[in-house]
């Protein structure tokens, strides 16, 4: 089997200087490119693994894949876009959207493509970061590190998945060249990925074997075309869009409050139950799909269509853990063995272990790694002690699971820009958070998570890294986020001047 995880291309080349160098084209590094050209900033790079801008949406084109967050709210909010064509809009839609934008705000020219980065080291002496990308060095004194939250697969250590024969690839890598036609079909996992694909593939395949370790809580989709008229209001007449957008917004922040009280989401989880009654008259079956932990402690999934799928004939939930998988088969603890042609992993990302921290080296020449030993920590989720005129966007504790990342992102951009403002007002070379504000920042994260869904749900979720800690999710509401971000305040910073001295 040869799952891909990157690319590389080894060019030898002298070193590039630029101001900022932003790693990633998806939502953030595109966003963050748009706010420094609407600064009047030009002295960017951008370092693309890939071939095209996009990042999530550009690999995820696997059948279904759609954004489970209304699109009116899902995108940025200085390049809103009157023609979305659904509620929830599908993935060419939103990488078109994202392409669009980047070539309206003449951001591609300053793409390298086919950049992977391989390290980033902050040189203490010149005052900048060494960054290495397809075997080429560039260096500039702000490094923004936009590589995504969800870039990298999580390719589960079942074994003998190495040895299988047939084809296997994951959601994020869909093979779309393997006709499934007709074919014996094992997909495993059953998160936000696999409810969108399993009723894509469901009527074309021969059989498929679901292979499900937690059933997840499925609330309905309420998804509709969007008409004509609408997007000629929302062409016509902005402040209407802004409306309806803000509209998506408060509805969607309500689920905070059921978060951070547990038992308030059995008013949600009744809703869920009735979906399921009325998707699967089978009693057995429905069993088998019942979740057993508070609704929330996982991400809450939509989805009008993949229930249904599962009572076709073709398919078969299977809920007994993989013991192993064989050349041409994938056999189960209670040793029944099912032949499969191909093998579609579900089985998500890897948030708490970003690939780029243990190749990125900060002041004292630690990895982010290093610093994080398992539990990433990071200043209002972007800076982080030790690791000077470092940005990271969507950073620790910044995600969602209720509404659109794309507002955290917008209101980390702001942070940054008002970081690099101060930096070029007052002279300052470099900055840091310092120690203790860090500290006081991720104490008051943990704080609020205490009795939250994602501490007391009972379930275990990719949200909590190796130690425990949920290090990935925002606990609050995001409006409390943005108004945090919306200050810069030099005293929780160390700074240093050219010349090495505290600034004025
Ligand atoms: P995921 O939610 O992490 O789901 C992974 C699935 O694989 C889970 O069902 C998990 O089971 C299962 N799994 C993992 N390792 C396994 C193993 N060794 N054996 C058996 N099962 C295993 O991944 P995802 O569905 O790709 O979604 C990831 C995230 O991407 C989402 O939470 C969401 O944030 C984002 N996403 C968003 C959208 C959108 O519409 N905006 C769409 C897709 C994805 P357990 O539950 O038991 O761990």
């Amino acid at each position: 089997m040869t799952i891909s995880r990157g690319r590389e291309a080894a060019v030898a080349g002298a070193e590039t200087r630029t101001g900022i160098i932003i790693i990633g084209s998806g939502f953030g590094g595109l966003g963050m490119a748009i706010r420094l050209r609407q600064e009047g900033r030009d002295d960017f790079l951008i370092l693309e693994r890939a071939g095209d801008v996009g990042g999530t949406w550009r690999d995820n084109t696997y059948p279904g894949a759609a954004c489970d967050v209304q699109s009116h709210l899902y995108s940025f909010s200085f390049a809103l876009n009157p023609e979305w064509s659904h509620s929830f809009s599908r993935q060419p839609e939103i990488q078109a959207y994202l392409r669009r934008t980047a070539e309206e705000y003449e951001i591609l020219p300053r793409v390298r493509f086919h950049h992977e980065v391989t390290s980033a080291e902050w040189d203490e002496a010149a005052g900048h970061w060494r960054v290495r990308a397809a075997g080429r060095d560039f260096a500039a004194p702000v490094l923004v590190m936009a590589a995504g939250a969800l870039s990298d697969p999580m390719i589960p250590a079942i074994p003998g998945l190495d040895a299988f024969r047939g084809r296997a690839f994951h959601s994020s890598q869909w093979d779309h060249a393997y006709d499934l036609a007709g074919k014996r079909v094992a997909v495993i996992g059953t998160g936000a990925s696999a409810i969108q694909f399993v009723p894509a593939i469901q009527p074309v395949v021969g059989r498929l074997h679901l292979f499900q370790r937690t059933p997840p809580w499925i609330i309905p989709r309420h998804d509709r075309p969007l008409g004509r008229a609408g997007q000629a209001l929302f062409r016509r007449v902005p402040a209407a869009q802004k409306a309806v957008r803000a509209g998506i917004y408060l509805a969607r922040e309500a689920f905070v409050f059921g978060f951070r009280n547990p038992r308030a989401m059995a008013v949600a989880q009744r809703t869920a139950l009735r979906h399921l009654r009325r998707s699967v008259p089978d009693p057995v079956l429905r069993a088998k799909l019942t979740p057993d932990f508070t609704m929330g402690c996982k991400r809450v999934l939509l989805s009008n269509d993949y229930l249904p799928a599962l009572t076709r004939p073709n398919v078969e939930v299977v809920t007994d853990a993989i013991a192993e998988i064989r050349a041409r088969s994938i056999i189960t603890r209670d040793r029944v063995e099912r032949e499969v042609d191909a093998i579609i992993l579900g089985t998500g990302f890897r948030p708490t272990d970003p690939p780029l921290a243990p190749v990125t080296r900060g002041r004292e020449g630690r990895t982010l790694a290093e610093a994080w030993k398992g539990s990433p920590q990071a200043h209002l989720g972007t800076t982080v002690a030790g690791f000077p005129n470092l940005f990271i966007l969507l950073g620790p504790n910044t995600g969602l699971g209720h509404t659109s990342v794309v507002y955290m992102i917008e209101a980390q951009l702001e942070h940054v820009i008002r970081a690099l403002r101060h930096m070029r007002e007052t002279g300052v070379a470099a900055l840091e958070p310092r120690p203790e504000a860090q500290a006081a920042f991720v104490a008051e994260v943990d704080r609020r998570m205490r009795g939250t869904v994602w501490t007391h749900g009972g379930c275990a979720s990719w949200y909590l890294d190796e130690t425990g800690r949920n290090s990935t999710l925002w606990p609050d509401f995001t409006w409390r986020f943005r108004r945090r971000l919306s200050r810069f305040d030099p005293s929780e910073y160390r700074m240093t001047t050219m010349d090495g001295r505290m600034p004025r």
